[in-house]
């Protein structure tokens, strides 16, 4: 397949996160985590902003009015895009501050879910929330060590989910009505070769995009099937979450990470905490969903 893959701005993220595309502005946005920053790039300009929100920050998504809404270190809060002015929401885990927000997005609905993890990475003490459109938030699924990718099926049936150790990602049942979620299932299997599954996102077609931590790719799947249908390589170990964007959403934008990695390891993937962009993998995306509430 005749893809290219080039950088995108001059930034390397520590833990570059979350892209999100706003075809309103035709502006990239991410979020590097564990320095609190949010980045937005327009991509016809080249004009970079970062805001510095003082606090990790997991997931930002889009609000119609051209706010943000967070997942941060303490709950969920608003964010002013221009000036970074935060306005908090709601702290679902205000009695575990060893946890934090990463990754999430909004459902068709426009809900907000967002999961956590324990900073420490290594007991199941996270959950995945959903904070309705009345600003109320809901734990829908409990006993997550690495809160990680969320997708919706077109059919809005199915949410894909990914808790990084479980080295799978899941489908539950999903009533797009309620936001409850039913039955979990295993849709596929990472092998453990191909690292570990972080951040997903959903093409038109229906299929899955997977970043892997670890595991210096991308992969497409069909999650009815569960067939691996293609695999990108990037110069970079630790590919971290990816979306569509641009025009007609079909550029990939690829975020990275250098948390994790030796001087050694820097030194042989300089690009390592690169923002990428995928161009011709032959799917496109679909525009995010906002945030309702
Ligand atoms: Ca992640």
């Amino acid at each position: 397949m005749p893809y290219s893959i080039d950088r995108v701005g001059d930034t390397l993220s520590f833990l570059g996160e979350g892209p999100v595309w706003d075809e309103r502005t035709s502006t990239i946005l991410w979020v590097d985590i564990l320095a609190g920053h949010v980045h937005a790039l327009e991509t016809a300009t080249g004009r970079h902003a970062r805001l510095d929100l003082g606090e990790a920050v997991g997931v930002v998504a889009l609000c119609p009015d051209g706010r943000l809404v967070a997942g941060l270190k303490d709950g969920f809060a608003f964010v002013d895009r221009r000036t970074g002015r935060m306005e908090r929401i709601h702290n679902p885990e205000a009695h575990l501050p060893g946890n934090r927000f990463n990754d999430g997005k909004c459902d068709p609905s426009g809900r907000f879910w967002a999961g956590t993890m324990p900073l420490t990475e290594d007991r199941p003490t996270g959950s995945l929330y959903v904070m309705g459109t009345d600003r109320h938030a809901h734990r829908m699924v409990t006993a997550v060590t690495i809160s990680n990718g969320l997708a919706w099926s077109h059919d809005r049936r199915y949410l894909y989910y990914i808790d990084t150790p479980t080295m799978l990602v899941a489908r539950f049942d999903y009533d797009d009505a309620t936001g409850s979620l039913g039955e979990r299932r295993t849709a596929f299997r990472i092998p453990r070769e191909d690292g570990y599954p972080d951040g997903m996102t959903i093409d038109a077609e229906g299929m899955l995009w997977v970043a892997h931590w670890g595991g210096w790719q991308l992969t497409r799947w069909d999650p009815v099937t569960g067939a691996k249908l293609d695999a990108i390589r990037l110069p970079v170990a630790n590919v971290t979450s990816c979306t569509f964007g641009g025009e007609g959403f079909a550029d990939l934008y690829v975020t990275s990470a250098r948390k994790g990695l030796s001087e050694a390891q820097l030194a042989a993937q300089p690009l390592a905490g690169a923002l990428f962009v995928i161009r011709g993998t032959g799917s496109k995306g679909q525009p995010a969903h906002r945030f309702l509430g």
